[in-house]
């Protein structure tokens, strides 16, 4: 007896004990809709997915489990089918992708993939090769679903396109397959539908539910959308931080597939959406493409208004942030979105008493992709030559990005900019450095300024964008993508309306401002002495006669080599300042050991091998503790002992599970250490003396009074408290357990503020006269920052321009940071530092508390002869400040937001606080400012508290 006869004999069983058990229900959900999804002529020496199943094909949520059987026995029971493995989930599920076609086509794979990739290239390719290749070329299409884990319609539809593809011996079926390559990615995310088939089994009952609003349709947090680590994968394509992303890309971007199909599910009452997308649109795409999505939504159109389905278009769907799937317009594949509204299994109510079945929701997404299919099918050709002319002008001197180059300048970061360089690799961009200066001229900074003579120094990451990815190179490292004046004036118009936005997603994305790492753009073709860009070779000398070990503190890497060897409990001491030692110049921030701090730990000098050669980082061996002149020496107070890390991550229900997993995730791939999820309702009895260190996420869930008195207990003892933006919201406004303000309820102290503000400034820009200095007499001559100006701002007017500068606040755009380049957690950060803003608490610092960064870089301009007033922050005279770096920012979110902090950090008994403004790891790829957060973590408890002496 097969598997799968066993499975459903006991299932039959089972069913018929509930039934003695539990009453029949009045309805059956299998009533709902009587259309056959799968009604083809099939080959019945292939299985049919029923077999696979426990239930009816399209009636129910397939599990990844029963697909991948499936698939299992399709690639043996079907020569139209090669199925490639691409990946492995976190969870450690296959994921898949089939390519379907006929034998014939099956046995020429690889040829068919050279033809593209040559039609790729138009560097390597005549006219008349394109026009044979074309003329050979099946089309080619790849087909994606579900990539949100409980949009489940799309993978469900999947599984039967696959049976219908290699079953089916109509004709229209095995024409298609004799002219197409069809790559079905039947499960995007099985991990996130995996969770929540999970959650269907658990809230199941014995009649159907219609109402979309039980457990059954929502599922419970952190839901099924997301994969293991609560990563929105259609957030990933060009960011490329999951394990799905990086296998699906890799082979998309072998593949150049002509059309992406993306399915998804939308809101439960919402009909079903497909077509191009409406403005915003990013405008490195090719229009041509748009125009071919026209095509496509006009033929699905036509397809359901013949059976009576209602649909829409446009609406709500645009195109600004490359890293949806709809990167691949970027490079020459039209990308197609479906949004079936969305439920679980049964059906959905809806306002005019209707059900929307889950079989009907399987059906349009399997007819959306026939359709789609033979819609690809009349127009392959055409598109192909669309497609060679596009690739033509990329490499052409002709085109719009012809005269751009971007560069990277050098960084002692050294995995950082690795980390680039492989991801701009994955999308094959061809990158490039330079051995020696090269002078240009009118160079376009991070901040906006142009510099009419600039030396790029030698060993920068250089990317001429006269190659054939040109268009989606300008979209991820173009300082600023346009938006035209008529969506503004949309977006102002729906803000001041009713607050609401027409930007879906963040309007600044670009990869160097992620990363924090310092560029320019170059308005010419860099060309002449590049070499291929390598990543510096790494040397690890680690010399048992050496007094001491150290790392580089600009590394990112540096934290985790202090946080791994923390863990195996070797004594890490980090130097505060830079430091030059045997030879050697350090960054401020560089980890070090010292034998002597270790008396005991005989395995020293192997654990610190073993450490940087898996991390793959450099070590130098110091001989000596002697700093010349003014340099630390080992000794002194710049040698500051670190203290291993106890972390714990609050978690659960009213924390946001984006920022949830992005933090767990943040530790097990930058750091790799041990650290425990707590659910936050057990804060009143848990033991929290196992931790020194708690992360709080971003989140609505409010504490109440006894949970905050049990961490001010905490911290109090020496914890460090890290909390992110709306978490730190709540922290702020409960007015307890810090200091630190939000800016609306902060006017009555503005001079308090502004005077904390201008010291800083003043501390920097000193110059001493030395006669009015050393002057025996008195003098009344004394000038005092706050008299400067006379725009002096009363409270009533600055709370009422706080709430309406408050209307405009970004949605996630960079503004500029300042940093405090003597604190501890900016260790590794540039000066001027992109943070990747939105509508986060405005953060006010005053005394006893350290503004760490603050929102504006300050800038030298002479023309500025007098003190500026901004809300309740001066300028000095001389003095500029730069806010906006990229995206949307309106100017009276500059207004509210400049001089305030993003990273504040205060003592709290003999603990701390640590506060973000905003989300500092998002998405796992703002590297910039998540540097900051891992200082946080990682050296905080040493820091930041007072140290545990054990007597
Ligand atoms: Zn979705």
């Amino acid at each position: 007896m097969n598997k799968f006869i066993q499975t459903s004999l006991l299932l039959t069983l089972t069913a018929y004990c509930s039934a003695e058990v539990l009453k029949y229900p009045t309805s059956y959900s299998s009533d709902l809709y009587k259309e056959v999804i799968l009604n083809g002529n099939y080959d019945s020496s292939i299985d049919h997915p029923n077999k696979f199943l426990d239930f009816k094909y399209g009636e129910r949520v397939a599990t990844p489990e029963q697909i991948e059987d499936a698939i299992n026995v399709y690639k043996q029971q079907s020569n139209k089918i090669k199925v490639i493995n691409y990946g492995t989930t976190h969870e450690g599920r296959p994921l898949h992708a089939l390519i379907i076609s006929s034998p014939d086509n099956i046995a020429q794979l690889d040829t068919i993939k050279q033809n593209l990739s040559a039609l790729s290239d138009a560097r390597k390719t005549s006219d008349r090769e394109a026009k044979k290749i074309i003329d050979s070329l099946p089309a080619v299409a790849w087909m994606a679903y579900s990539i949100h884990g409980n949009e489940t319609s799309g993978a469900d539809a999947a599984l039967g396109l696959i049976y219908h593809l290699i079953a089916s011996n109509d004709s229209e079926t095995t024409n298609l397959l004799d002219n197409m390559i069809i790559i079905v990615d039947p499960v995007m995310n099985p991990d996130g539908r995996a969770r929540f088939a999970k959650s269907l089994e658990q809230y199941r009952g014995t009649a159907p539910n219609y109402d979309d609003q039980s457990l059954i349709h929502t599922g419970d947090w952190p839901y099924g959308r997301t994969n293991h680590y609560y990563f929105d994968l259609n957030r990933d394509w060009v960011y490329l931080t999951q394990p799905e992303t990086q296998g699906r890309v890799s082979l998309i971007n072998e593949w150049k597939p002509q059309i992406l199909v993306d399915a998804h599910e939308m809101g439960a009452q919402d009909t079903f959406m497909t077509g191009p997308a409406r403005e915003p649109i990013n405008k490195n795409m090719n229009r041509d493409l748009v125009k071919w999505g026209n095509v496509f939504a006009q033929d699905q159109g036509s397809e359901f208004d013949r059976r009576n389905w209602r649909f829409y278009t446009g609406e709500w769907h645009e195109d600004l942030y490359p890293g949806y799937s709809f990167y691949v317009n970027f490079r020459g594949t039209l990308g197609i979105l479906y949004e079936q509204s969305r439920m679980a299994e049964d059906g959905v109510r809806r306002p005019e008493g209707t059900i929307q079945s889950y079989k009907e929701s399987v059906h349009h997404q399997f007819i959306s992709s026939l359709t789609n299919l033979n819609t690809l099918l009349a127009n392959s050709k055409a598109m192909y030559n669309d497609y060679w002319v596009a690739r033509k002008l990329n490499v052409s001197k002709e085109s719009e990005w012809a005269n751009q180059t971007f560069v990277i300048l050098p960084t002692k970061n050294l995995s950082r900019i690795n980390t680039l360089a492989d991801k701009l690799k994955s999308q094959n961009i061809e990158i490039y450095t330079n051995k020696q200066n090269i002078n240009v001229k009118n160079v376009l900074k991070q901040t906006g300024d142009i510099v009419e003579e600039f030396n790029i120094p030698a060993g920068s990451m250089i990317i001429p964008n006269r190659q054939p990815e040109a268009p989606l190179i300008s979209a991820i490292l173009e300082f600023d993508a346009e938006i035209d004046e008529d969506v503004l004036k949309k977006e102002r118009e729906a803000t001041l309306r009713d607050g609401s936005s027409i930007m879906y997603d963040t309007t600044a994305f670009n990869f160097t401002m992620m990363y924090g790492l310092e560029a320019v753009t170059v308005p010419e073709y860099v060309k002449g002495n590049l070499s291929s860009w390598e990543p510096s070779s790494v040397e690890i000398d680690v010399d048992e006669k050496a007094i001491m070990w150290i790392v580089d503190g600009t590394d990112d890497l540096s934290v985790t080599f202090a946080a791994r060897l923390m863990e195996q409990d070797v004594q890490v001491r980090i130097v505060d300042k830079e430091i030059s030692l045997s030879g050697k110049n350090l960054s401020r921030g560089s980890p070090v050991v010292i034998a002597m701090d270790n008396p005991k730990n005989s395995n020293l000098v192997q654990l610190i091998k073993n450490t940087a050669k898996d991390l793959n980082i450099s070590v130098s061996s110091l001989y000596t503790g002697f700093g010349p002149e003014e340099l630390p020496d080992w000794g002194g107070r710049h040698f500051r002992l670190l203290n291993k890390p106890q972390i714990a991550i609050l978690s659960h229900e009213g924390f946001s599970s984006y920022d949830v997993g992005v933090s767990w995730w943040s530790l097990d791939h930058h750091l790799g250490i041990r650290h425990s999820q707590l659910n936050t309702s057990m804060i009143g009895y848990a033991d929290l003396r196992r931790y020194n260190t708690l992360i709080m996420p971003s989140g609505y869930r409010s504490l109440n009074q006894s949970e905050i008195s049990v961490l001010k207990d905490w911290v109090k003892q020496g914890g460090t408290l890290i909390a992110n933006n709306d978490s730190t919201r709540m922290l702020v406004s409960d007015n307890s357990i810090t200091s630190i303000k939000d800016v609306s309820n902060s006017f009555e102290n503005s001079h308090d503020y502004n005077i904390k503000l201008q010291r800083e400034f003043l501390s920097k820009n000193i110059s001493i006269d030395l006669d009015y200095v050393n002057n025996n007499k008195i003098t009344s001559d004394i000038s005092y920052p706050w008299e400067e100006t006379e725009n002096r701002i009363d409270s009533d007017t600055l709370k009422k321009r706080d709430k309406w500068q408050s209307l405009f606040m970004p949605s996630g755009a960079f503004v500029a940071g300042r940093i405090d380049d003597k604190h501890w957690l900016t260790f590794g950060t540039i000066d001027t530092l992109p943070l990747l803003y939105s509508n986060f608490p405005v953060l006010m610092a005053g005394s006893g508390s350290k503004a760490v960064i603050r929102v504006g870089e300050l800038v030298n301009d002479t023309s500025q002869d007098i003190y500026k007033t901004i809300n309740w922050s001066d300028i000095p005279s001389g003095n500029d400040l730069n806010i906006r770096m990229s995206g949307l920012v309106w100017p009276e979110a500059s207004a509210r937001i400049a001089n305030s902090a993003y990273l504040t950090q205060e003592r709290y008994g003999k603990g701390q606080i640590i506060l973000f403004s905003g989300e500092p790891n998002f998405r796992g790829s703002s590297l910039g400012t998540n540097r900051l957060w891992l200082n946080s973590v990682i050296y905080g408890s040493g820091l930041g508290t007072s140290p545990r002496i054990t007597p």
